[in-house]
């Protein structure tokens, strides 16, 4: 900052006609509304301190100036960026502290909550969706009485009291998906930690983590997110390792740690299970296949939402 304020006097200084310039640069910021609001707030201050500190009063005239024209955060000219200054006097003179404006309070709120959210292979449309998006068709009774549901359960989620979650089921399209995410940032504007993974990825990602040796810590970290919410179940290729030994380890830790999840599939539960018995090896295996859905059916609620398919492609 110093450096600009010594660069603009030095234009003063170079200049042929200074005092006719410094004259002019004086009256128009003596002449500045916001500079004489200060001014006259502030009686005490003598001419001598005001012609002393008159660079202060130019640098605030001229960033406010900018905001006036505020080309958004990351074209902001200010010196700093997203930031707008404030004067004020202590002991007899004058000083600018910086003020984040709010483009620069919104950005920090968003950036503060998408770091709550750690999301495996979800787009960012999902992520940046919104419960005042869902609002939009309202004109369906069943689509939001289910957004509804959800939204409860995104301000009253307790994890480690209360490890009950949600299972959004019907068909492709419909925007299940799209509310999971919306949850996500409800749950988010709480301070819940919240992971969002599209399963059948995830499941592929945890097959390569065993060359790679991460499977633990990959599984610890689902394991222990305070909200997770499992996308697509049902889409991925089942194989009785995934089951059985990720699938279901991280739902039994959670089960015991009362950590909620949440789950959006095109199946039902029935459906589910039965996508679960068989194994691309062949073979049916019911039991191992229940023993999962006991760690589903009772921890969750389900939705079943119904609408048109939105997707345009
Ligand atoms: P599903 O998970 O049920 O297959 P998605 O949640 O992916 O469906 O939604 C399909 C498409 O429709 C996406 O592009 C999504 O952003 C959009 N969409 C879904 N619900 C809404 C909504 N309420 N408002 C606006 N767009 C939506
Ligand atoms: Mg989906």
């Amino acid at each position: 900052m110093m450096d600009s304020i010594q660069s603009a006097m030095r234009d003063f200084m170079n200049s042929e006609q200074f005092e006719e310039r410094f004259a002019q640069a004086q009256t128009r910021i003596f002449n500045n509304e916001r500079v004489k609001a200060f001014l006259s707030s502030h009686p005490e201050l003598s001419e001598d301190v005001i012609t002393q500190d008159v660079m202060k009063l130019y640098e605030y005239k001229k960033e406010w100036e900018n905001c006036d024209q505020c080309p958004g955060l990351s074209q902001c000219p200010n010196l700093m960026q997203g930031y707008q200054p404030e004067l004020y006097v202590e002991r007899g003179r004058i000083y600018t502290r910086y003020n984040p404006c709010f483009l620069k309070v919104e950005d920090n709120e968003f950036k503060r909550r998408k770091h709550l959210i750690k999301s495996y292979y979800i787009p960012n449309e999902i992520l940046n969706a919104t419960f005042s998006d869902l609002h939009i068709d309202t004109e369906d009774e069943e689509r939001s009485k289910i957004a509804q549901q959800a939204l409860e359960f995104a301000h009253e989620a307790l994890p480690g009291e209360d490890g009950s979650g949600l299972y959004i089921h019907g068909s492709f399209g419909v925007g299940k998906t799209f509310i999971a995410g919306a949850v996500a940032n409800v749950l988010a504007e709480r301070g819940v930690k919240t992971i969002m993974m599209y399963a059948p990825d995830f499941f592929r990602e945890m097959k390569q983590a065993i060359a790679e040796g991460t499977v633990q810590e990959k599984l610890e970290e689902v394991q222990q997110a305070e909200v997770l919410i499992m996308d697509d179940i049902g889409a991925e290729t089942m194989s009785g390792w995934i089951r059985d030994d990720v699938l279901g380890v991280i739902l039994q830790q959670r089960m015991m740690e009362k950590l909620p999840t949440i789950y959006t599939s095109n199946f039902d539960y029935d459906e589910l299970e039965n996508h679960m018995a068989y194994s691309h090896k062949g073979g049916e295996e019911r039991v191992k296949a229940q023993r999962i859905m006991e760690r589903i059916r009772p921890f969750t609620s389900p939705l079943y939402l119904t609408g048109k398919n939105r997707r345009h492609n």
